[in-house]
């Protein structure tokens, strides 16, 4: 088996294709999207939430290895974006960047070695594949969400916020594709086991986005560029995909002038290959 990155053969070239997107991961039990160039084969992780182990074995579903991924962009320190770090840092040697505090923030989950800070609205380069972090409100160190370009087309990462980030909506209205947070239906937590406090904490502006609230975003920002939309981070407790599926269906209710392409992200298993 040549594990090599020249084994990678990218989906059939289309001349508007540049990025492939594999969302290997998405919910509180953990969060891994693989971003890979169309053009030059080279691939980075957004966040890596979940075992080495089960990201190279979500990977190889789709003809990917491990020594595809040239770097690992981390949003916070939280355990279900961070988990898999140490381990899949100390295999394979690659970068991992982040901010200075969320480095300092993440206690025994710091990537083995290779870090590299990054700032607010920077763009960091990574072979053809350039990423840009923006700040955003959530209960961690210096959270941030990403912009990922490959080309002319861009994919905006946006998890674990909890009210609209300042950048978010002109983002959104230049991106191409997006996996938004979904995380909750408000019915649902409300009636839920949570206790007050928890409840209180996820609908904060430093918690979570709702489905609503998602669905509210999409309606004021998003126009006919974004072709692919994933939403994800569901809750396990306070949410299902057909909650998110009904809010979906009122959004194209109102907003009769665009149709994307529209993929729920598991909790469970690796998603499709997404190409823009
Ligand atoms: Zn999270
Ligand atoms: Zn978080």
């Amino acid at each position: 088996m040549n594990l090599g990155a020249g084994s990678l053969l990218p989906a059939p070239f289309h001349k508007d294709a540049y990025m492939h997107i594999i969302v290997l991961n998405s919910g509180s039990n953990g969060n891994a999207v693989y971003v890979e160039s169309a053009v030059s084969g080279a691939g980075v992780l957004l966040d890596c939430g979940i075992s080495r182990r089960q990201i190279e074995q979500r990977l190889k579903v789709h003809g990917r290895y491990l020594q595809h991924i040239r770097g690992v962009f981390v949003t916070h320190e939280h355990a279900d974006h961070v988990r898999g770090l140490p381990v899949l840092t100390r295999q394979l040697a690659i970068p991992t960047y982040m901010t200075e505090a969320t480095f300092r923030g993440m206690h025994r989950n710091k990537p083995y070695k290779g870090h590299r800070f990054i700032g607010y609205n920077e763009e960091v380069q990574v072979e053809d594949i350039h990423v840009t972090a923006y700040a955003k409100t959530h209960d961690a160190a210096d959270p941030v969400f990403f912009l990922v370009r490959i080309g002319k087309k861009r994919f905006l990462y946006a998890t674990d916020l909890g009210e609209e980030a300042e950048e978010l909506g002109r983002l959104l209205g230049l991106a191409d594709a997006a996996l938004l947070e979904s995380n909750y239906d408000e019915s649902m937590l409300e009636n839920g086991p949570y206790p007050p406090y928890l409840k209180a904490r996820i609908r904060a502006a430093h918690g979570h986005l709702s489905n609503v609230q998602a669905m509210e975003l999409l309606q004021r920002h998003a126009n006919g560029r974004l072709r692919t939309i994933i939403l994800g981070h569901l809750s396990e407790n306070n949410n299902t995909p057909e909650c998110v599926q009904k809010e979906v269906d009122l959004l194209f209710s109102r907003r009769t002038d665009f149709r994307p392409r529209v993929v729920i992200a598991s909790r469970h298993t690796v998603g499709e290959i997404l190409t823009i």
